[in-house]
């Protein structure tokens, strides 16, 4: 995944009541007290046994009510006859979501649950500890039993994400289907078919078994795993453009889009995605996919994704992504992260997120390589191909090196701890995002693979690099799309054939000791320092402008919302912390002129010069008050620059293979 889903919620509530202090009891002589009865829970759940599942679950998706954003199941399950000998049928909706890296099934969306066995009612009852799981009493004689329900799928971002909108529809499986307890999730058979809305088209890494009747599209049996894995992007606007080679793997761009004027390209523009397909294969060295579709839609209306998947990758971009090409390049490493993921964490997965149903609890220890790498070969590939160029590829660099250096969380936790974020914050907002370093294993695992590219380069007197790992790590079994599971130990191992070295230690001290730095001996290794002048970094710009947001993070010390002066970060320890301001404060006026992004940035200009404090009316909620930021080092931007005279190496590793 790459997209952080910032979901406002009600953290305030809890933290307001979570925290509420009960008043001090007197302690009572534990014998005066009678003892209770511990109240019997439910039968407790079947483990999952690696056995077939007996028989084929037949599911059937009405997708069409867009106007209440409602889809509406049925579902029939043949009866194993040891849930007939319990009396106990347990189902399950997906909890542990591949890709998540946390509990975030949708329970709270599913409604309208009823079971029926030949017509007749089921009184079915949630497990009150795993409230994923249902307890549905079967008799001997119930062999079938009928699933119905519905999906009561967001209105707005504020509820959760957007999976229908006026012209796009994404089906996510695992959000729309129970499966049965008792069994690895792989040895389930699931027929699926599909309802759309009248005449659109859609794209799935799933394949029918015919065209579509009326509306509606059938699927070959696949295993619920496969189903899970396979979404769908479908929609009113729809294109379809081949990226591979001739005679190669097929792999398709398949896109959606608010409207038809966004499904403007030119051919230019497509050699590009081309490109990112023949460079993956370059660095990689084989394919694990029988046939890639990258689901695309260009929207702002559908919910932000980037989500990896073995065959496929839900991608969401902007609506201007092809008509603003121009000023679209931040976003642009989206499709080369997600592709990377068929390799670095669908094929190859850490043995401890690989779960064997998805009620079983993952555990995110490597995410550093699973995230981290993908996020180093996203950057690289997205250069590789032309979908950045490499002066923009510098500039993220500089922008990530900066930011990840300036984490004031770096003095209390290890990257190894970040792991556990998506378990802990489940991608809530923070307040103090870079005093958390919620998620630094993206990033801050991209600056650490880069060190180790550049340390194999070293090593080898530049006749090898992280390319040989990428071949001898994600490149084996070449057209297998079984899942091929690893350990932090695999990973020292293939490095050491890569180039002998302590490789335990580097990796151990750069992610799981607290380090003051970020990891930036690979920028100069490279040829390169992380500086800092008065001059826009261009992708931190531009990214600024495509989001209205003025970035002021490395001299005050804040990103502002453009459109109203309000604060979406404060750095901690920054000039503007120590003014006392924090997220959400509005600045109202500058030196007593209304606020503008040009007059702050004016003042923060001239403070430099004339070492007069900048002062801000600020509003806090419905108060207003007055801030005074002593700061007089003017505008900072990170960039790259060159040490002349040393190997230009960073040059050769964003530069196109062939
Ligand atoms: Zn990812």
């Amino acid at each position: 995944m790459t997209i952080r889903l910032f979901r406002a919620g009600t953290f305030l509530t809890v933290l307001l009541l979570g925290t509420r202090v009960l008043p001090a009891q007197a302690a009572q002589p534990q014998h005066d007290q009678p003892q209770p009865e511990a109240t019997p829970l439910p039968s407790p759940l079947p483990q999952a046994k690696d056995v077939a599942f007996p028989g084929t679950l037949r599911l059937s998706v009405n997708a069409t009510d867009l106007a209440h954003h409602v889809m509406t199941m049925h579902e029939t399950l043949p009866v194993p006859q040891s849930a007939r000998e319990a009396g106990d049928l347990v189902l399950l909706y997906p909890k542990w979501i591949p890709g998540g890296h946390a509990p975030e099934g949708t329970i709270t969306q599913l409604g309208g649950l009823k079971i029926t066995s030949e017509g007749k009612p089921l009184s079915w009852l949630r497990d009150p500890v795993d409230v994923f799981a249902f307890h549905v009493p079967v008799t001997k004689a119930q062999t079938q039993i009928d699933v119905d329900f519905n999906l009561l799928s967001p209105v707005t971002d504020n509820e959760g994400r957007v999976v229908m909108t006026p012209h796009i529809v994404n089906v996510q499986w695992n959000e729309v289907s129970l499966y049965p307890a008792g069994y690895y999730s792989r040895n389930i058979p699931v027929q699926a078919s599909v309802k759309l809305p009248h005449g659109w088209q859609a794209a799935t890494a799933l394949r029918p078994t015919g065209p579509a009747v009326g509306d509606t599209l059938t699927f070959g049996t696949v295993p619920y795993n496969t189903l899970v894995d396979s979404p769908i992007f479908a929609g009113a606007y729809f294109k379809k453009i081949a990226l591979n080679a001739p005679g190669g793997v097929p792999v398709t761009l398949n896109m959606v889009a608010d409207k038809p004027g966004d499904l403007a390209y030119d051919d230019a523009e497509l050699q590009i995605h081309r490109n990112l397909v023949t460079q993956a294969l370059l660095t990689f060295g084989s394919q694990h996919y029988a046939h890639y579709d990258f689901l695309m839609a260009l929207t702002d209306e559908l919910g932000r994704i980037g989500l990896e998947h073995h065959q496929s990758s839900e991608d969401s971009v902007s609506e201007d992504y092809f008509t603003d090409w121009k000023h679209s390049f931040p976003q642009r490493d989206l499709l080369a992260h997600e592709y990377t993921h068929s390799w670095n964490g669908k094929y190859r997965r850490p043995a401890d997120l690989y779960g064997a149903t998805f009620n079983a609890p993952q555990r995110g220890s490597l995410l550093w390589v699973y995230e981290g790498q993908t996020e180093f070969w996203g950057n690289i590939l997205a250069a590789r191909s032309g979908l950045v160029t490499k002066e923009q590829g510098f500039d993220s660099l500089a922008l990530m090196a900066a930011t990840y250096d300036a984490q004031s969380g770096r003095s209390w936790r290890p990257v190894a701890d970040t792991t556990n974020d998506p378990i802990i914050a489940q991608r809530s907002p923070l307040s103090w995002r870079d005093f958390q370093r919620s998620e630094d294993y993206y990033v801050e695992g991209q600056l650490v693979w880069l060190d180790a590219d550049m340390m194999i380069r070293k090593l080898s007197h530049d006749t090898k690099s992280l390319d040989d790992f990428a071949k001898a790590f994600f490149g084996t079994n070449d057209g297998s799309i079984i899942v091929s599971t690893y350990t932090f130990d695999d990973v020292v191992l293939t490095l050491n054939k890569v180039v002998p070295y302590d490789w335990a230690r580097f990796l151990h001290d750069r992610i799981s000791t607290v380090q003051k730095r970020a990891p930036l001996n690979g920028l100069e290794a490279g040829g390169y320092k992380l500086v800092y002048t008065d001059k826009e970094n261009a992708f931190e710009a531009q990214a600024g402008k495509n989001y209205h947001r003025l970035p002021l993070r490395f001299s005050l010390g804040v990103i502002i919302n453009q459109k109203n002066g309000s604060l979406g970060t404060v750095a901690w320890d920054s000039p503007a912390y120590k003014a006392g301001l924090a997220i959400h404060d509005v600045i109202v006026a500058v030196n007593g002129d209304t606020f503008t992004s040009e007059g702050l940035v004016d003042a923060v200009k001239a403070a430099k010069s004339d070492k007069t404090p900048i002062i801000l009316l600020v509003k806090t909620g419905s108060h207003y008050h007055t801030v005074s930021i002593p700061y007089y080092d003017g505008l900072r931007y990170p960039h790259l620059e060159r040490i002349e005279n040393t190997p230009d190496r960073l040059t050769t590793l964003y530069s196109a293979r062939h």
